[in-house]
């Protein structure tokens, strides 16, 4: 009895001594974590998916907040300064971080997720053949100033997946040590993803074929509705860039929403909704609640990881259509 007794003490001295030695070392682990820089805050959701506790990861656009339209501060630069990684999506979603890398001086491994995926060609406005202006060189400029391709892939889950593959193959190379946890945890989110690709899949059938129509702020959805099966039109085209709509292009996007013959259209919570407001109401639709497009929602809103998004997403846009 009492030789259990003491081989019991025994085991919990070693519990003691073990848990005693392991807190400082698990200090310094922290101070050797990999530092790793996310672009925007969808982005932030699927890295810190992936790596859970074993990088340090901090993110520029935070919540709720542009990328198209971001300016970067000094503090942007100081953690860029600091980084090992930095992810981004490229096809100029990002147009201040190669201004922003050049003067932080950063020796990181940049990864853009979407060189070498097939995207979808921007070609100007959305509305460009419909609204026959002649003038060539104004689809130029927009061309120009917008990118060739459309950076909006995360809208298509199938995309996310490769996506997510890609940010766990650049983890493991940069921290073989933890390559393990990263293969098991992007293992465990890429299911998670798959079902909510597939949920996708199946619900958007509660919405009759010929109201698969989003119409909203800018042109954000190109992946989704190639996707699951929506035609896609949009006020400002394909960033939020784009300067407000004349009163005439304001126009003509009423006469469209009349025509689409959709119950309602959409804003987003990365812009004002003043402009789709005016088009609800002078062509007699509903504005549908603000769908999360390139960033996500406030801690504690029902947008605040990408899975949440994807499905408040899914069900506004069910509700509002069906
Ligand atoms: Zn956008």
């Amino acid at each position: 009895m009492f030789r259990l007794r003491s081989q019991i003490l025994g085991i919990l001295l070693c519990a003691a001594l073990i848990v005693a030695v392991a807190v400082p070392m698990s200090g310094a682990a922290a101070e050797n974590r990999l530092k790793v820089v996310a672009t925007f805050s969808i982005l932030g959701d699927w890295i810190a998916n992936v790596a859970a506790d074993k990088v340090d990861l901090q993110v520029l656009v935070g919540a709720g907040s542009d990328s198209h339209t971001y300016e970067p501060s000094p503090a942007d630069s100081a953690v860029l300064s600091q980084a090992d990684l930095i992810f981004a999506i490229g096809a100029e979603f990002e147009p201040w971080l190669d201004a922003l890398v050049e003067s932080s001086g950063t020796k990181a491994k940049r990864i853009v997720l979407t060189e070498g995926l097939e995207l979808l060609p921007f070609e100007g406005h959305a509305h460009e053949e419909d609204m026959h202006h002649d003038g060539e060189g104004e689809a130029d400029d927009a061309e120009h100033a917008h990118g060739e391709f459309d950076p909006h892939v995360w809208h298509d889950v199938s995309l996310v997946i490769k996506l997510v593959e890609r940010i766990r193959d650049a983890l493991v190379e940069a921290d073989a040590a933890n390559a393990e946890s990263y293969t098991q945890q992007a293992a465990l989110y890429i299911a998670q993803l798959g079902l909510l690709d597939g949920e996708i899949l199946l619900s958007v059938d509660e919405v009759p074929e010929a109201r698969r129509v989003l119409i909203t702020t800018h042109e954000t959805f190109a992946y989704f509705g190639a996707r699951y099966g929506f035609k896609v039109d949009s006020a400002l085209g394909v960033t939020t860039e784009a300067a407000d709509p004349s009163a005439g292009e304001i126009a003509e996007l009423i006469e469209r929403v009349k025509a689409a013959g959709v119950p309602a259209i959409f804003a987003d919570n990365v812009t004002n909704p003043r402009l789709m407001e005016q088009i609800a109401r002078e062509a007699g639709v509903k504005l549908a609640p603000p769908l999360f497009t390139d960033a996500l929602g406030e801690a504690g809103s029902e947008g605040d990881t990408y899975l949440k998004m994807m499905r408040y997403n899914l069900k506004t846009i069910i509700e509002a259509l069906k």
